[in-house]
C-alpha cells in the first residue's frame, strides 16, 4: 500500500482499520471524549503537519483519530511547538 502524507486514516485505503478505530472512539464516554468543534481542530491540525504519515503521527505512533478523540491527550511535540 501507497503511503499518503497528510491522509487521515479515514481518507486512506485502510478502511478496516478505520473502522476498528472508530468503533473504539463509539465506546468513549462523553466524559473522555472531545467535542466535534475541538476533535475537528485537532484533525485539521494533524493534516497540516508534517509528521502525519497514512493517518499515524510519526511523533507518537498512534492513530490520530483515535488520539484526537480523547478530551485529555495531547499532541506529543515539544510544548513550544504543540499544534493542540
Ligand atoms: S505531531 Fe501533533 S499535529 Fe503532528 S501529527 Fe502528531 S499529533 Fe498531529
Amino acid at each position: 500500500m501507497e503511503e499518503c502524507k497528510k491522509c487521515l486514516l479515514r481518507e486512506s485505503a485502510q478502511e478496516d482499520v478505520y473502522e476498528l478505530i472508530k468503533a473504539k472512539i463509539e465506546k468513549l464516554s462523553e466524559k473522555e471524549k472531545s467535542n466535534y468543534d475541538l476533535y475537528s481542530f485537532r484533525l485539521s491540525q494533524c493534516k497540516n503537519c508534517e509528521n502525519l504519515i497514512s493517518g499515524v503521527c510519526m511523533k507518537c505512533g498512534c492513530y490520530i483519530e483515535l488520539r484526537a478523540a480523547f478530551k485529555t491527550q495531547r499532541c506529543p511535540l515539544p510544548y513550544t511547538d504543540k499544534k493542540w
